[in-house]
């Protein structure tokens, strides 16, 4: 998406070689003119998929996602990563390791939002090494639901959550995909 990497190219900051701060759009101070761009071109590729419902995690996946179940007129519901007060019923939960934090956190959907033979689509900001997308999925099947596709906003190619996940038969459909970086370059791969 030609849009998101001129953006990137601008306003993107690669503090080294594995972490990319792009919180002048995407996560923390938002650009809804990209999130509106983005909702369209994710919903575009997967407009055939039927898809039932968008799951993401918060708190950086939220924004594009709601832009996708906009356009798709689907629900969205998002993991949650520590249990609420009020989260009574029963829920599915996953660890997660996060890498560009360096800790562990939960990842939890409340069973009553993911029925038996959804299809859903994952969305999320960031693919790294494949630890969110992994637990989403995780949650996804132990519900009996299916993972129809997963749409990434920005992926670093160079690790290996692609890998993990495509071994695993899910489809995933990145909108930038970095083949490298260092502090002051940003390379994609086409
Ligand atoms: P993964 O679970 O694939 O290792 O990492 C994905 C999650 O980590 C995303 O939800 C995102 O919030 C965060 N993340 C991974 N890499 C980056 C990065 O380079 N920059 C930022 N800002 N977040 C990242």
């Amino acid at each position: 998406m030609r849009l998101l990497k001129d953006k990137i190219l601008k306003e993107g900051i690669a503090l080294n070689r594995e972490v990319l701060k792009v919180d002048s759009f995407l996560n923390h101070q938002i650009d809804p003119i990209l999130m509106k761009k983005i909702g369209e071109e994710f919903s575009d590729y997967f407009k055939n998929y039927n898809i039932d419902k968008i799951v993401t995690i918060e708190t950086s996946g939220v924004v594009p996602a709601v832009f996708v179940a906009l356009n798709l007129n689907v629900p969205l519901v998002f993991a949650k990563k520590s249990l609420p007060g009020t989260l009574r019923e029963g829920f599915y939960s996953e660890k997660v390791f996060s890498f560009t934090k360096n800790k562990t956190y939960d990842c939890i959907v409340s069973k009553k939002f993911i029925n038996s033979n959804e299809n859903i689509l994952i969305i999320d900001d960031f693919l790294a090494h494949g630890n969110a997308a992994l637990a989403l999925s995780k949650i996804i099947e132990k519900a009996e639901a299916k993972v129809s596709g997963i749409g990434i906003v920005i992926e670093k190619g160079f690790q290996q959550g692609r890998s993990i996940l495509e071994e695993r038969g899910y489809e995933i459909f990145s909108l930038a995909r970095i083949e490298k970086m260092d502090k002051g370059e940003i390379v994609f791969f086409d």
